[in-house]
C-alpha cells in the first residue's frame, strides 16, 4: 500500500507518515513548506518506503501525479493556526477552498480514498455555553468576524467532500481534530500548551489571555493519529465525519498552573487582553471539547493519555528543543563562519 500525504512535513502529518512506515506503508510526503518544514521529516528521508515531494496543493497538476502514483490520500495540506489565518485571510481561503477541490478532483479521478483533515473550528461559537461538549450533528454558528474565515474554508471543505461523496461516490472519511499536540509543534502559531510550556522553562510570564476561563481539551498527537488511521480503515466510517481529541477539559488559567507546577518554574502568570495578543475583534471559543462517543463506536478507539501525562511529555520535548536551539546558538557565536 502506497499512501499520499498532503502537508506531510507539517506537524501532525509528520506523524502519520511515521506511523504508516511503521505498519508497512509507503509514503509519499507532498507539502510546500509554508508551514510544515523539512525538519519535521529529516529523520525519514532515508528510511525506506519514504519520499517527499516539495509541492503545492494549489498546484493541480502536482496533486493529480501524486494521487495517480497512490492507493489512498490523507488530506491534511491546509493554512492552520489561528493566527496566522486571521493575518492572512485569503490565502486561508484559497489554499483551503481551491487545494481541497483538487485533491478531490484528482481522487475521483483516479478512484482514491481520501481522509479529509477538518477542525473543532468548524463548530464556531459555543451555542451551549459551555453545559456540553460538541457533537458531530451540532449546528454550525459562526460570526461575522474574519477569524471565522478559517471556520468557514473548511467546512466548505466538509461539504465538499460529503457532497463529492454522495454525489459521486467518492470513499472519503472526514475528521476534525480539536487541540493536538506533541513534537515538532510549533509554538509559533500560537498554540497555546507549547507555548506556556516555553515559556515556563525558560522563566518568563505565562501569558494567559482572557481572564483564563475559557477550556480546552488537549490531546496527543499519537494518540490522533492512531485515529485517523483507523477510521480510514473503517469501512462503515466513509462519508462521515468524527471528532479527533480528548474529552478531558482544562481551563487555560488551570492549564498555565499545571504547566509551571510541572516545570517547577517561577514564572509569573500574566494576562493579557485578547486585543493586545491578536488584534481588535477577535472573538474566542469560551469552551471546546469533544463528545467521543461516535469515534468510540466505529474505531472502538480514542485518545489515552491523560492531560498531566500530555503536559509531561510536552515539557520533555520543550525542555530538549530549547537545549538543542542553546546549544546552536552556544555554536554560532564559537564559529565565526557564521552571522
Ligand atoms: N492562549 C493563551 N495564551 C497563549 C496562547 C493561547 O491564553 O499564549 C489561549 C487562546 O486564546 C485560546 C486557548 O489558549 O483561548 C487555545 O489557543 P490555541 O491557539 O492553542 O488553540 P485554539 O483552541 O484557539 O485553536
Amino acid at each position: 500500500m502506497k499512501v499520499l500525504i498532503t502537508g506531510g512535513a507539517g506537524f501532525i502529518g509528520s506523524h502519520l507518515a511515521e506511523a504508516l512506515l511503521a505498519c508497512g506503508q509507503e509514503v509519499v510526503a507532498l507539502d510546500d513548506l509554508s508551514t510544515g518544514s523539512l525538519q519535521n521529516i529529516l529523520h525519514l528521508m532515508r528510511r525506506p518506503g519514504f519520499a517527499f515531494v516539495l509541492g503545492s496543493i494549489m498546484d493541480a497538476t502536482a496533486v493529480d501525479q501524486a494521487v495517480r502514483a497512490a492507493d489512498a490520500v490523507y488530506h491534511l495540506g491546509a493554512a492552520v493556526g489561528v493566527r496566522l489565518v486571521f493575518e492572512q485571510p485569503v490565502r486561508t481561503m484559497e489554499t483551503n477552498v481551491r487545494g481541497t477541490q483538487h485533491v478531490l478532483d484528482a481522487c475521483l479521478r483516479h478512484g482514491r480514498k481520501v481522509f479529509v483533515a477538518s477542525t473543532s473550528e468548524v463548530y464556531g461559537k459555543d451555542v451551549r455555553n459551555g453545559t456540553g461538549r460538541f457533537r458531530e450533528d451540532d449546528d454550525i454558528t459562526i460570526g461575522p468576524s474574519m477569524r471565522w474565515c478559517y471556520a468557514t474554508s473548511k467546512a466548505l471543505d466538509e461539504f465538499m467532500a460529503r457532497a463529492y461523496a454522495a454525489d459521486k461516490g467518492l470513499p472519503v472519511v472526514i475528521g476534525r481534530y480539536f487541540n493536538t499536540v506533541g513534537p515538532r509543534q510549533s509554538p509559533a502559531y500560537g498554540m497555546v500548551l507549547p507555548r506556556f510550556a516555553e515559556q515556563a522553562l525558560a522563566g518568563r510570564p505565562i501569558t494567559v489571555y482572557g481572564d483564563g476561563r475559557q477550556v480546552r481539551s488537549f490531546s496527543w498527537v499519537g494518540d490522533v493519529v492512531e485515529a485517523t488511521v483507523r477510521l480510514m480503515e473503517t469501512p462503515a466510517a466513509e462519508g462521515q465525519v468524527f471528532n479527533i481529541g480528548s474529552d478531558e477539559p482544562v481551563t487555560v488559567r488551570e492549564l498555565a498552573h499545571r504547566v509551571r507546577a510541572q516545570t517547577a518554574s517561577a514564572s509569573p502568570i500574566v494576562h493579557v487582553p485578547y486585543e493586545e495578543a491578536y488584534g481588535p475583534g477577535f472573538e474566542d471559543i469560551l469552551y471546546r471539547v469533544p463528545e467521543l462517543t461516535k469515534l468510540r463506536a466505529f474505531v472502538g478507539f480514542t485518545p489515552r493519555l491523560c492531560l498531566d501525562e500530555i503536559i509531561d511529555r510536552v515539557v520533555t520535548y520543550t525542555r530538549e528543543r530549547l537545549a538543542v536551539g542553546a546549544g546552536s546558538a552556544a555554536a554560532s557565536i564559537r564559529d565565526p563562519r557564521r552571522t
